[in-house]
């Protein structure tokens, strides 16, 4: 497992909030594409008509406003993860950068697998990200609708039609099984098809019947006519039309011919007026038809040259993340995880439930660039990125998971009275994390009384070597509140485990008052009052797979499962951390970022918080 981070590394300058924004910005061969063609003025003389269009629209256009045109185009046939949110990040980063529009777009030339779950799911995760589309540069409409390829499908049909009269594509009647053998290998070139040599009349025939229904499923294609020798595989007259009988959710029943992928997604592009057209590397042996066909359209006048033009980069590759819609699909409906949120995934609604924020993402998106070689990014790059964002972001609190409770039994003795209770303060943000020259956030408050609740482990009867908390005779300090001597083990049950700590409270020792440094603690442990603590439920989140590579290979990602990737305990939370609103994050002290869960979180009385990452990284460990 080689780990790649070719960004330079980002110094967390004080009190500054890391954001993609704020991290430099890295060269990289897009922006060094894109620089080049704005000054070459490569696509200057592009019209606009302010809807997706071919020649004859776009010609009655406007300049075009948008110095570049890029597009995200997501099939809708499930939800996005954290590969697509790089893909977001870069194409509409790239459009907001350099003047541009970004569209968005669905890509739904396939009639059998959409669905507006997933197209609803899409939206919200790219307005969730910050980013706008389609309409004209500065002025994106977050409510605009996306563009959908099958409103191209007219288009389409006459770019076919184009094609048979210029005696750039045939029907082919050949079954499957003798494409494929005609189609050759590496080695050996095609052979032609004996349909191949049918006049644009015959093929024109052919293909409007097609079209009618006259024809069963699969008992014929339309292929693009170019070369059967070519050593490009994919230019061995690839089929660009299919005879398929199914309903479409947005046209319906009007066509029983669909086009194929690899032909449709070059006229969206011309169509949208697209300049850079960004996808990922296993795209690269199908750009010479890319280039082929809108070269045929733009001399048949369908088109304007220039066309635009595709360009590869390398897909993200995670560590101990699985980035396949087809086996994320399989953890969803074998409920081995709790639906497409569930805080164990990488989908853009798991990381979002699990803590993430937008500024995390796209500052992750910016620190692995953009390459053309595939390589895998360790998680903790991810991890890096959120804690850089939250550490001057979310406020402190105090929570203790793992709860046994501390008598202080003087108190009555020291302050009058066993219900008396003291109020401690602490800031919500230290002060290294407060931007210079901007007001503190108002301090949290909570209060201290003869009971509070400890970690279990910060206690011991007999302590380990170097152990500084709570055993009998040392002297530690409740953070925030006293300093305390413990005195020993109170009540234990039958088995002999602790159920109360006792200790003494030392007298005017409170922190932030005169007597604080008045008596030396050996250490500083957290703690919530019993007075006022709030019970919790804690969903201790770890990696969902035990393997860095789950899916590598010929592995089965479901034996990578990891059996402890989620422990629930009831813990106790101080005031301010009960009152969390939904999405809110904090840093529990010594434990990391936490974030009141956006679906069962109930401000006051039904706290429920996620672990999104721990103070430091682990994952190498
Ligand atoms: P899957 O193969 O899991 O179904 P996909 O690539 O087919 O995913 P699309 O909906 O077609 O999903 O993807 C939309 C865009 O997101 C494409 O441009 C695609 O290249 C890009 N994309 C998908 N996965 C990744 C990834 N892991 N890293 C970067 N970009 C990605
Ligand atoms: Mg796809």
């Amino acid at each position: 497992m080689s780990s790649n981070t070719p960004a330079t590394p980002h110094k967390n300058n004080h009190a500054a909030n890391a954001s993609a924004e704020g991290e430099p910005k890295v060269s990289n061969f897009l922006r060094q594409i894109i620089e080049k063609d704005i000054a070459q003025g490569t696509y200057a003389e592009r019209r606009w008509a302010g809807v997706p269009g071919g020649a004859d629209v776009q010609g009655k256009g406007q300049p075009d406003p948008a110095k570049i045109r890029t597009r995200f185009p997501p099939e809708p046939n499930g939800y996005l993860h954290i590969g697509h949110a790089k893909s977001i990040c870069i194409n509409f980063g790239l459009a907001e950068e350099y003047g541009g529009v970004c569209h968005l777009r669905f890509d739904d030339t396939n009639p059998e697998k959409e669905d507006t779950e997933y197209v609803n799911s899409i939206i919200d995760a790219v307005k969730w990200l910050g980013f706008s589309w389609n309409g004209e540069p500065g002025k994106a409409n977050p409510d605009a609708l996306p563009y959908q390829a099958s409103d191209y499908f007219d288009f389409m049909y006459e770019c076919a039609l184009y094609l048979i009269g210029a005696g750039l594509a045939y029907v082919d009647e050949q079954t499957s099984e003798e494409m494929r053998i005609n189609r050759g290998d590496f080695n050996t070139p095609g052979k032609a098809s004996p349909f191949r040599s049918r006049t644009p009349a015959e093929n024109l025939t052919r293909f409007q019947e097609m079209r009618d229904g006259q024809h069963e499923d699969g008992s014929m294609v339309l292929r693009a006519k170019i070369d059967m020798a070519s050593p490009n595989i994919n230019l061995r007259d690839p089929a660009i039309y299919r005879v398929r009988r199914a309903t479409h959710h947005n046209t319906g029943d009007k066509w029983c011919i669909y086009p194929m992928y690899t032909f449709a997604h070059p006229i969206e592009d011309a169509l949208e007026q697209i300049t850079h057209s960004l996808c990922t590397l296993e795209f690269e042996d199908q750009r010479p038809f890319y280039d082929w066909l809108l070269e045929k359209l733009c001399e048949g006048g369908l088109f304007a040259s220039p066309p635009p033009r595709q360009y590869e980069f390398a897909r993200l590759n995670l560590t101990y993340v699985i980035t396949s819609k087809r086996k994320l699909a399989q953890l969803v409906y074998d409920h081995k995880v709790n639906g497409w949120d569930d805080p164990r995934l990488p989908t853009i609604v798991g990381l979002r439930r699990r803590g993430y924020t937008p500024e995390s993402l796209k500052l992750f998106a910016e620190r692995i660039g953009v390459t053309k070689s595939d390589s895998w990014i360790d998680y903790s790059t991810l991890e890096g990125c959120l804690r850089e964002d939250l550490e001057n972001k979310a406020h402190r609190g105090m929570a203790v998971l793992d709860p046994v409770k501390l008598v202080l039994t003087n108190w009555a003795e020291v302050f009058g009275s066993d219900d008396h209770t003291e109020t401690c303060e602490q800031p919500a943000l230290p002060h290294s994390a407060v931007p210079e020259g901007s007001e503190p956030p108002p301090a949290r408050q909570f209060k201290i009384g003869k009971e509070v609740w400890i970690e279990r482990e910060d206690f011991e009867e007999v302590p380990p070597k170097g152990y500084k908390r709570l055993f009998p005779g040392n002297v530690v300090r409740l953070k925030g509140g006293y300093v305390i001597e413990c005195t020993g083990a109170g009540a234990k049950t039958a088995e002999g485990k602790v159920i109360e700590v006792h200790a003494k409270v030392i007298p005017n020792t409170k922190s932030g008052t005169p007597g604080a440094d008045s008596v030396k603690a050996k250490a500083a442990i957290t703690w919530v009052g019993v007075s006022d603590g709030v019970q919790a439920e804690v969903r201790l989140y770890d990696r969902l797979f035990s393997d860095a590579n789950p899916d590598a290979g010929d592995k089965d990602f479901i034996e990578a499962l990891n059996p402890d990737s989620l422990k629930v305990v009831t813990a106790f939370v101080e005031p301010s951390l009960a009152l969390a609103q939904p999405d809110q994050k904090f840093q529990f002290e010594r434990f990391g970022y936490f974030v009141a869960d956006r679906v069962d979180h109930v401000a006051g009385s039904k706290p429920v918080f996620n672990r999104v990452a721990g103070l430091k990284d682990s994952w190498g460990k």
